[in-house]
């Protein structure tokens, strides 16, 4: 097709320091898709997130990133965010001393036009009955949802997920990703990163796996779960 991804990734080299993470890595991801992008420890996964963020680190040194015809690449995170990203970090940033409520209205610095309040909850309810609560004091499958939910409210248009599942129990994976299954239904683009590689093939439309900053594999997600020789190499599974 001629069309132009939705977002493109073209040629990106990233550097921490001097240590040279991500190694010339091309790949798209379309609209409205689920993609997973995998690889071992150390392959470059969040370094790759945070170059297409524009987080002051890693340093993208070379290299095109485009979001819906713009180009993210001369831009700062906080001007990435506005047009449309959303990285909801392995830590989950959870502001301190504000509830749930507030840490949700910090983030609709815009005018809420899509994701109100009641929709959120609508699509989180344990948000909503906790929406007095610290935000820090919720169960990590909850500071979770409620990192994913102040991406949406935020009103983006991509949604880079790092390692979203870590340390939840399977009934709250199920939980999170019925909700990712939903926000997908919406038009949302999502990039999922995750140790939880099957998880993440199951819910995803394509993968792109890394191996030391370089991509060795971009194709359907089936593909790779129906591959037992790419799984073993690569991902250990
Ligand atoms: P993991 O699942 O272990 O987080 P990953 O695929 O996300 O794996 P990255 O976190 O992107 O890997 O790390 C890629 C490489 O960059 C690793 O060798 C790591 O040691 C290095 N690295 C990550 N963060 C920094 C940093 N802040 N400073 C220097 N090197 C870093």
């Amino acid at each position: 097709s001629t069309a132009p991804a939705f977002l493109s990734i073209y040629d990106m080299h990233a550097y921490y320091g001097e240590s040279y993470i991500i190694q010339g890595i091309s790949f798209n991801v379309h609209e409205g898709e689920i993609l997973a992008l995998l690889g071992r420890n150390g392959a470059g996964k969040t370094t790759t997130l945070r170059g297409i963020a524009r987080m002051d680190d890693p340093q993208v040194t070379h290299g095109e990133i485009w979001l819906d015809h713009k180009h993210l690449h001369t831009m700062k995170s906080h001007q990435a965010a506005v047009a449309g990203i959303g990285l909801v970090p392995e830590d989950r940033s959870i502001i301190p001393g504000l509830t749930v409520e507030e840490n949700l209205q910090l983030a609709q610095i815009v005018e809420p036009i899509g994701w109100t309040l009641d929709r959120l909850y609508d699509l989180f309810p344990r948000l909503g009955e906790r929406r007095k609560q610290e935000g820090i004091t919720l169960s990590g499958g909850e500071q979770q949802m409620l990192a994913i939910a102040r991406a949406l409210a935020r009103d983006i248009k991509v949604l880079l997920l790092d390692e979203p599942y870590e340390g939840l129990a399977p009934v709250i994976v199920d939980e999170i990703e019925k909700t990712l299954i939903h926000i997908k239904e919406q038009g949302i683009t999502t990039v999922i990163v995750e140790q939880n590689a099957v998880r993440a093939l199951e819910l995803a439309d394509r993968a792109v796996i890394l191996d030391t900053g370089s991509i060795v594999f971009d194709g359907s997600a089936a593909e790779v779960l129906e591959n037992a020789e790419l799984r073993a190499e690569y991902l250990a599974i």
